[in-house]
């Protein structure tokens, strides 16, 4: 959990290594979805790029397809999912389902000011999906990717209205999943406004060892 540009991604990238965990981001299956050109990909378009939240139906049946890959069988690290709690509900019964718990939910937290300068500034590759920031994490030759040199590109929906529509929602729709973990005592915080290694450090301490 977090806001748009609190680093959901790169902390749940730390996660995958230290815990060897299969990394689900709803972003990601429907950026890959819209790519394809998939009939999810296009009906998610839509909400995506004006910076709404696609559907509690559609999300949660194309997470449940994706859990049912037989690379979740040992556990899994959800990145953006749930952002309602409809979803969270969802997700309580799918668990129960296949006989899996919720060990801990995450909360990625990050002051205003800085998410802004984050998600204005974020540029990815179209190509194998490396992200950089124009102001804190540039990539070496302006607009390239250093990975594969392909031409860097800024999310349809990292744009300054977009962003605070994306924000307005977190605050409404998904922030209310903070007490919905809290009291079932799985939730933990860490704060993503320091260095990564700080972050990290923070992260050992609040995820089972
Ligand atoms: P993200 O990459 O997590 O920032 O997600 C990008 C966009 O995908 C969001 O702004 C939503 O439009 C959509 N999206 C991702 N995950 C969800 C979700 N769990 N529920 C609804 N929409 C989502």
């Amino acid at each position: 959990l977090g806001p748009p540009g609190s680093g959901k991604g790169t902390v749940a990238e730390k996660i995958k290594e230290l815990y060897g965990l299969v990394h689900i981001s709803t972003g990601d299956l429907f950026r890959n979805c819209i790519r394809q050109n998939t009939p999810i990909g296009q009906e998610a378009k839509v909400f995506i790029d004006r910076g709404d939240l696609v559907p509690d139906e559609l999300t949660v049946r194309m997470l449940a397809e994706r859990l049912d890959n037989d690379d979740c069988a040992d556990g899994f690290l959800l990145d953006g999912f749930p952002r309602t709690l409809d979803q969270a509900d969802a997700l309580e019964a799918l668990m129960n389902k296949s006989g899996f718990s919720l060990d801990v939910a995450l909360n990625v937290s990050v002051p205003d000011r800085m998410i802004m300068e984050r998600l204005s500034g974020r540029r990815v590759c179209p190509e194998c999906g490396a992200t950089y920031n124009i102001y804190s994490q540039p990539s070496l030759e302006p607009g390239i990717c250093d990975v594969c040199q392909s031409e860097l590109t800024q999310r349809p929906d990292d744009k300054d209205a977009t962003i605070r529509h994306r924000l307005d929602t977190y605050a409404v729709r998904t922030a209310p999943l903070l007490d919905y973990y809290e009291q079932q005592g799985i939730l933990r915080s860490i704060d993503n406004s320091g260095d990564l290694a700080a972050t990290f450090a923070q992260l050992k301490e609040v995820l089972p060892q």
